[in-house]
């Protein structure tokens, strides 16, 4: 048996430690070219969940505001020490939803993606699993969430202001 729940994280240098306090809405990975980038790799693995659902344990997050491929941007909350990146804010999903970096979990494999997105500009040499849905760019919630997640989005939504 491994300690601790297996849904904590941190950065690299431990300063930042944060517990997701439930499994995630829904699990992207993301193959859009601004991923890419951001990451320096070939996709991005991010964990949708309640921005309440995600504790802080330890030490605080810097929110960096970072140009999106919407035109919106999006707040990512990093480590103010290392700077590594551990979960982010787009401007579509608002401050209700966290997507966090699932590479930034102490058992990042407990994770993997729910759905592959922007699979048209994916890197040629990665191949992916046929049993996980892939979309070119993005899709529709209510087309490939689980009943139990819609109905999570659906409080999220009720509990925006007017
Ligand atoms: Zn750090
Ligand atoms: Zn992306």
């Amino acid at each position: 048996m491994t300690k601790g729940n297996f849904l904590e994280g941190g950065c690299t240098c431990r300063a930042v430690r944060y517990r997701m306090t439930s499994a995630p809405l829904f699990v992207h990975c993301c193959h859009c070219t601004w991923c890419q980038r951001e990451t320096g790799t070939a996709f991005a693995l991010n964990a949708m969940i309640e921005a309440d659902r995600v504790e802080l344990l330890q030490g605080e997050t810097e929110v960096v505001n970072t140009p999106s491929n919407s035109g919106q941007g999006q707040k990512i909350s990093r480590c103010p020490t290392c700077k590594v990146a551990v979960w982010s804010n787009y401007a579509g999903a608002g401050d209700t939803v966290r997507c966090v970096r699932v590479g930034t979990l102490d058992e990042p494999a407990r994770l993997p993606p729910d759905i592959h997105i922007f699979t048209s500009t994916k890197q040629p040499w990665v191949v992916l699993p046929r049993n996980v849905p892939a979309v070119a760019e993005y899709y529709k919630a209510a087309d490939y969430w689980p009943k139990e997640s819609l109905e999570r989005r659906a409080v999220l939504r009720s509990a925006k202001p007017a």
